[in-house]
């Protein structure tokens, strides 16, 4: 096992891909479905040929530029095994902050009103509304996307966590189908500008669906909808919650303070770069 782990970084660092060891250790105990401790223990055993042939057909995937969690079909995300399809962006861990920041906010509005719904405009796999939920009971979630792949992927996902009495997804053009009020919106939505799409690494551009990445010209029209319909959608006391570019916080602010939404945080990455913020109604 740690022969064929090993062949498989050698292979990695010869293509270039980066952190190949890694790679490899999480290609390889994906496939057999066993953790790492278990592939130090069982690191002298051999791999009977049906499981080299497997190995060796999804080495030769990440070889060729494929992730290794999209040749998986799931990554992890703020503790929760996912699973991912090709309408689903692949979850990443600078969305954690996201899910760190909405945290305070459900934990307060449930202590107060003994629960809190949720709205994640563009839910993928689930992700967002599914890591807040794993983590407050009292909470209830409404997952939208354009992909009716993503629903799927979104559903399944909530089922297999023990969630599925708590979330619901559904098909939708941002709030186009949508007309409650939540306590709490949260949305990753796409913020690329349309010309950085080309200029992306070839493991997003190639792997990850565009209509998650493409904002627009300027990479803000997402916001711009957002912005202009969260007052119809968020109740007394309401918070939105929102990733972004590292290079846009001022710009959505800017668009939020025109719809009446004041904020109230701002948050970096885990590489120092803006990507997270916080909005509520301003005051009258
Ligand atoms: N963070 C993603 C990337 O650059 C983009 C996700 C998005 O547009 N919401 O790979």
């Amino acid at each position: 096992m740690a022969e064929a782990v090993k062949a498989a970084g050698r292979q990695f660092a010869e293509a270039g891909l980066e952190a190949p060891e890694r790679s490899a250790q999480i290609l390889i105990c994906g496939l057999l479905d066993i953790g790492l401790t278990e592939l130090v223990l069982d690191a002298g055993n051999a791999l009977d040929v049906e499981t080299q042939s497997r190995v060796a057909s999804a080495v030769a995937r990440a070889v060729n530029g494929e992730p290794v969690h999209r040749i998986l079909g799931r990554r992890e995300f703020y503790g929760l095994e996912l699973q991912l399809n090709e309408e689903t962006l692949e979850p990443r861990p600078d969305t954690e902050i996201l899910v760190d920041a909405a945290l305070p906010h459900v934990t307060a509005i449930a202590a107060r009103q003994g629960g809190c719904d949720i709205l994640d405009l563009g839910t993928g796999t689930g992700a967002i509304a599914l890591a807040i939920l794993s983590h407050v009971k009292q909470a209830r979630a409404l997952g939208v996307d354009i992909s009716e792949k993503a629903v799927l992927a979104a559903t399944q996902n909530a089922r297999r966590h023990g969630l599925g009495e708590r979330f619901r997804a559904t098909t939708g053009d941002w709030f186009d189908n949508i007309s409650d009020r939540f306590d709490v919106i949260v949305s990753n939505p796409p913020y690329i500008r349309r010309s950085d799409i080309d200029g992306l690494s070839d493991a997003v551009r190639r792997h990850d669906p565009v209509r998650a990445l493409d904002g627009g010209q300027d990479g803000l029209d997402a916001y711009r909808i957002i912005a202009r319909e969260t007052d119809k959608h968020l109740r007394q006391g309401g918070r939105i919650v929102l990733e972004t570019g590292f290079d846009q916080h001022d710009a959505v602010i800017a668009l939020f303070d025109k719809h009446g939404l004041e904020c109230l945080e701002r948050r970096r990455d885990l590489g120092g770069r803006d990507r997270v913020l916080a909005f509520a109604r301003k005051a009258l």
